[in-house]
């Protein structure tokens, strides 16, 4: 790894050296002989972070004192993973590290891969978060993150027969190096019990209002130092943890109610317990609420008390602090900051909401309906009822103002209202976090417009000025520096060191080498390499041997309907029927390799898992493939398997139904180290083809207006477009009939006749397109000099897609704070 500016010096790694057996010896309590690769692991860990807190400290008291405004991500997840090299190769002690080490025979590359994977987000949008803290760490922004350090976060997936299962993922089992316990900062978060009036003191005076709640959960936090490229700053991530209120809890325990007071602390506990598994869909549980309201309650009191101690007055909150609610989970906060600042100080209700709307800001992430979260009325009353109220008195001056506005159209009213009158009462998180920003977000430019066009169209006709667009990004540290240094060396040698550190800008100076035959020869090269060394993770997990030199077809992600993992299996098993009817025949040697976790409910998702495994066992087995086409399943996809797989790919695979990706990011990820793209116009593909030009990439099927079209008109029929496809209509008779699943014949029975009854994710319809474009993938893989120009292009055209420039965006348009 070459990111380190200059070779360390002798003295440099010495220092390094003699830090890292200090912690070893007094911190841990190891003596050199005996430690474990995780004893070491932990060593380097407290070194690095050691390296970190002079930085924390010195910029912390700098903001402070320049009386920066803030911005605060409420996020409840952060999907970070493991941080040892992100640290390292952000404060440029990546080379002192691994020579450190070397100097006393220890083997960086193994303790390295000890550190747990930090899993607390499900997917897409908890990852997002994790890029966007190390991006405001980067451009020197105050921010604070927050969210919930739960005990376990994402599901340990292991496939058992072809099966999905899920294990409690342990990753604080061992400690966790990088956080500190800050006992000193906790706050007691209430949940139920009722609601007290006082009438107004006096004449243009509101009453006044006490929640008296009958539950007490304490919050405490934990602080992960988020360090910067070139350790710019260094940002806190602040995650809370639940625990029983003590004093309450022993009370009840002294009274003799023994069982009563510890299952009133289990209870409690829970609310950090577990990340919920659900991806997209709304989790509609009780324990869900509790968890939201709670880490947004111990946030907010947080910064509300940061900023007294600093202004010594919440009238100027907005220009201090901005708050960025990341999706509706933390959309309660609308409701909890209006509470703490007409109920607890006193500031009148509309000076309250002036306040209120001016701080919030909200990014929308889906349009899935399903995914939209509402809340029972009764629920909400039950354990937030001054909260219930709250939201009522927002609803009522929201409509009022509206009328007022001449606006008595009861299908608009009924529709930018709080409460959903129409299925039980419930409060629509979505239309309160609107109502309570400023600003509103879409995630690319597609999914803004369709946000415009359908959630929330009719809020858009009432505030024209509040929905913008800001395209995800990624980090390019972790995504091409760390994870593939190969790649980062050759860019470096060719363009500089500057490379580092303005990579949007630097890396379009690369197009000329796509011209040269050398420099895609060494593109090539390094990919070969990458491609190397997945080849043997796969060899040890699977047992399968895939050849190197072959088309690597990734498709690594959550596995969803709508991002049709389906529709890629459905190409393999066509590709396999034609290899098999002529064996002979000029074929493009594959491997498909799949990855990704369903959630734990979702029972088609599984299903597709199963599938992928049942077809890959036939067709790795069958003789008569030969090897031309390999399919493998690689278990337990996380952000630490995704730095391995992604820079190995060839083709990445990006092939969601048109309109139902709000973004995604691996499809950057991907572009950034070369891969081309065979994909839909959906999410962010669109801008990506802007970018890098649709003539290096493959792009196939519906757009979301003809998508939405087929939908209205209600006239698609799929099993008209299977009887138009042999090979479609061959390759799902060969799944329906039981050809992978001799064992189980009728297993896929129901999922095929749902393809062809409903379709509704435009399997079927997109088939052929996608067929197609697969064929143009393999005429030009073998056109490796168009291949690989069109590989160096892809990187040197996706510079865009850096999370620092969506960063700058937010941090201009929505925070104000460059
Ligand atoms: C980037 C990333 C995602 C998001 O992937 P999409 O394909 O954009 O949905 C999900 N999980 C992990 C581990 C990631 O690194």
């Amino acid at each position: 790894m070459t990111q380190q500016l200059h070779a360390p010096t002798a003295d440099e790694v010495e220092a390094f050296r003699e830090t890292i057996l200090a912690k070893l010896t007094y911190s841990i309590g190891k003596d050199p002989e005996h430690a474990s690769d995780h004893d070491w692991f932990e060593a380097v860990a407290l070194a690095t972070r050691d390296r970190m807190i002079d930085q924390w400290m010195d910029r912390t008291r700098e903001s402070y004192r320049q009386g920066k405004k803030r911005v605060y991500y409420l996020s409840l997840e952060f999907l970070i993973g493991r941080l040892l090299i992100d640290s390292l190769s952000n404060l440029g002690l990546l080379e002192t590290a691994r020579q450190a080490l070397a100097g006393i025979n220890v083997d960086f590359e193994r303790i390295r891969l000890t550190e747990p994977d930090a899993a607390l987000g499900n997917g897409g949008l908890g990852r997002l978060a994790a890029c966007f803290m190390e991006s405001m760490a980067t451009l020197g922004i105050a921010a604070h993150g927050y969210g919930i350090r739960y005990d376990h976060g994402l599901f340990r997936q292991a496939i058992v027969d072809g099966w999905q299962h899920e294990q409690t993922e342990t990753w604080l089992n061992f400690g966790n190096p990088w956080e500190f316990e800050r006992p000193e900062v906790s706050y007691l978060i209430g949940f139920g019990g009722s609601v007290m009036a006082l009438p107004a003191e006096g004449p243009g005076k509101e009453p006044r209002h006490f929640w008296h709640w009958s539950e007490g959960v304490r919050a405490i936090a934990y602080d992960t130092p988020i360090v910067g490229w070139r350790g710019a700053s260094v940002n806190t991530l602040r995650l809370w943890r639940a625990r029983a209120e003590a004093d309450f809890h022993l009370e009840r325990f002294n009274a003799g109610d023994h069982v009563g007071a510890v299952s009133e602390g289990a209870r409690a506990e829970s609310i950090s317990r577990v990340l919920y598994p659900a991806d997209s869909t709304e989790a509609g549980q009780e324990l869900r609420l509790r968890q939201e309201y709670f880490f947004v309650a111990a946030s907010l009191q947080d910064l509300l008390r940061r900023h007294m101690d600093q202004r010594g007055t919440l009238l100027n909150l907005p220009e201090f602090a901005s708050i960025q609610l990341n999706d509706t989970h933390p959309a309660i906060a609308v409701a909890e900051l209006m509470r703490l600042l007409v109920d607890v100080n006193g500031i009148a209700w509309n000076k309250a909401w002036e306040l209120t709307v001016a701080t919030m800001s909200y990014t929308n992430h889906t349009l899935l309906p399903e995914a939209l979260e509402t809340w029972s009325v009764g629920l909400m009353e039950r354990l937030l009822p001054r909260h219930m109220q709250i939201i009522y008195l927002i609803n009522a001056h929201h409509l009022d103002a509206l009328r007022e506005r001449g606006i008595h159209n009861l299908e608009l009213l009924r529709s930018v209202s709080l409460i959903e009158e129409s299925n039980g009462r419930r409060v629509r998180m979505g239309n309160l976090a609107f109502l309570g920003s400023h600003s509103i977000n879409g995630v690319s430019a597609l999914h803004t417009g369709l946000m415009r066009e359908t959630v929330f169209t009719d809020l858009h006709s009432l505030f024209p000025n509040r929905i913008s667009n800001k395209t995800n990004g990624i980090t390019f540290r972790r995504w091409l520096y760390q994870s593939n240094p190969q790649l980062t060396a050759l860019l470096v040698e060719h363009l500089g060191e500057e490379l580092l550190d303005d990579p949007e800008n630097m890396l379009r100076q690369l197009e000329p080498y796509a011209e040269q035959a050398q420099f895609r020869a060494r593109f090539a090269a390094q990919r070969l390499e990458n491609k190397q060394l997945l080849a043997r993770i796969i060899q040890e997990q699977l047992g399968i041997e895939v050849d190197p030199s072959a088309l690597f077809d990734v498709h690594v992600k959550r596995i969803h309907e709508y991002k049709r993992q389906l529709l890629n299996l459905l190409h393999t098993v066509a590709l396999y029927q034609a290899i098999r009817s002529d064996p002979g025949g000029n074929w493009v040697p594959r491997v498909k390799i799949f990855a990704g976790k369903a959630a734990a409910s979702y029972h088609t998702a599984k299903m597709i898992i199963k599938l992928t495994n049942d077809i890959a066992r036939t067709i790795n087995d069958d003789p008569t493939v030969r090897g031309l086409l390999k399919v493998v399943f690689l278990p337990n996809y996380n952000v630490s398997l995704a730095e391995r797989i992604i820079p190995a790919a060839d083709l990445s695979e990006q092939i969601s139904t048109a309109g139902l990706e709000a973004s995604g990011t691996s499809n950057m990820k991907f572009a950034l180290n070369g891969a081309l793209t065979i994909g839909t116009l959906d999410g962010a593909n669109v801008e990506m083809s802007e970018q890098i030009g649709l003539e290096h990439m493959f792009i196939f099927g519906l757009t979301a207006q003809e998508v939405e079209a087929r939908k209205q008109a209600g006239e698609y029929n799929a099993e008209a477009t299977i009887f138009g496809s042999s090979r479609l209509n061959e390759a799902l008779l060969s799944i329906r009939d039981g050809a992978f699943s001799a064992d189980d014949p009728a297993r896929y029975t129901a999922l095929i006749d749902g393809l062809k009854w409903q379709d509704t994710f435009m399997v079927c319809a997109d088939f052929e397109a996608y067929w197609h474009a697969q064929l143009e993938v393999e005429a030009r893989w073998r056109d490796p000099n168009n291949w690989w120009r069109s590989a160096v292009l892809n990187t040197a055209r996706t510079g865009w897609f850096s999370s620092d420039r969506t960063i700058r965006e937010y941090a201009e348009d929505i925070w104000k704070v460059l």
